[in-house]
Parts: C-alpha cells; sequence; structure tokens
C-alpha cells in the first residue's frame, strides 16, 4: 500500500443526538481523512458557532502550494467570512492535531474561545505542546484550550500515514 492509495481507515458516523466535544471532533477526523486522499498531511478542523459548524476544511499545503493552508487557517478563514467578522470570540475549534505556532497564533489573533485538538505535538505544538502562545503574559486573548478527545484515533491515522510516507517517499 502507498501513501497516495486511499486512507484505510473508514469515516466516522457522529450521532446528531449528543453534539459534543467528540461530535464535532468526528467531523474534524473525517476532514482528516479527506485530506489523506488528497495526499496531504492529515490534520482536518472544523469551527463551531451556535453548536452548528460554520467551517470544515483540511490540509492544502501541497494542492495550494501554500505553507500557511494548514486546516486551522483555512477554517478560521471560512468561518470570519460566516460570520462578517474578524472576530471570533463565540467560536469553537476542533482540530486533529494541535496547531502549529502559526496557527495557534491565528486562534488568538481571531480571538477564538475555546480550542480542542485530538493530538498533541511536542515538536510543533503551539497549545502547550513545544510551546504555549495561549499563556503569553501580555496578551489579552487567552483561549480555553482541550486536549485529548479522540486522541487515540487520530493518532493512529496520523501515524499510519507517516509509517507510509517513509515506505514510499514522493
Ligand atoms: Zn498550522
Amino acid at each position: 500500500m502507498k501513501v497516495s492509495d486511499p486512507c484505510p481507515f473508514p469515516k466516522e458516523f457522529p450521532s446528531q443526538l449528543m453534539k459534543d466535544s467528540n461530535f464535532f471532533m468526528q467531523h474534524a477526523y473525517n476532514q482528516s481523512i479527506n485530506a489523506w486522499n488528497a495526499d496531504e498531511v492529515p490534520v482536518g478542523a472544523v469551527m463551531v458557532h451556535n453548536e452548528e459548524i460554520i467551517a470544515s476544511a483540511h490540509n492544502q499545503t501541497r494542492t495550494q502550494k501554500d505553507p500557511s493552508a494548514h486546516a486551522e487557517m483555512i477554517a478560521i478563514s471560512q468561518a470570519a467570512r460566516h460570520i462578517g467578522d474578524w472576530r471570533l470570540n463565540e467560536c469553537k475549534l476542533y482540530v486533529t492535531k494541535e496547531p502549529c505556532p502559526m496557527c495557534a497564533g491565528a486562534t488568538i489573533i481571531s480571538r477564538i474561545k475555546e480550542i480542542h485538538f485530538a493530538l498533541v505535538d511536542p515538536k510543533m505544538g503551539g497549545l502547550g505542546g513545544a510551546t504555549s502562545l495561549h499563556e503569553l503574559p501580555q496578551s489579552n486573548h487567552k483561549p480555553n484550550v482541550y486536549a485529548g478527545t479522540m486522541e487515540k484515533e487520530c493518532k493512529t491515522l496520523f501515524q499510519a500515514f507517516f509509517q507510509l510516507k517513509r515506505k514510499s517517499p514522493s
């Protein structure tokens, strides 16, 4: 199997009956499968406003040839367009991997209320894993950050992608 083959992990079928963090992370997880199927690093994100998903995105750095086209950045732009304001202080972001410093910075600049991520990134995580941009002492916006929802599933998928990638570098 090559990494360019379709993602071997099945999508989740989130139940509308329980709109909890697991529900929204399942949607983000499904976006990460879309990323894999587009031969992108499998990270997915959704933005939630009034318990509704207003933006969904996956990594597109290769497709767009744009280093800033991370799932979170795309979801933030979509959400701002949807709301018609750059301030997203009533929004919650769900993402399958801890945001990098660029994306973590964007979550603070856009004043997102809550950030939930599945997998901690000790190398490049900007919200506690490698550094803690949400805890800058002089910053006047400090989002609430939650780690660990669907960690096992997201970690398994993420690691599988890179194992295949090492076997078949492109
Ligand atoms: Zn990022």
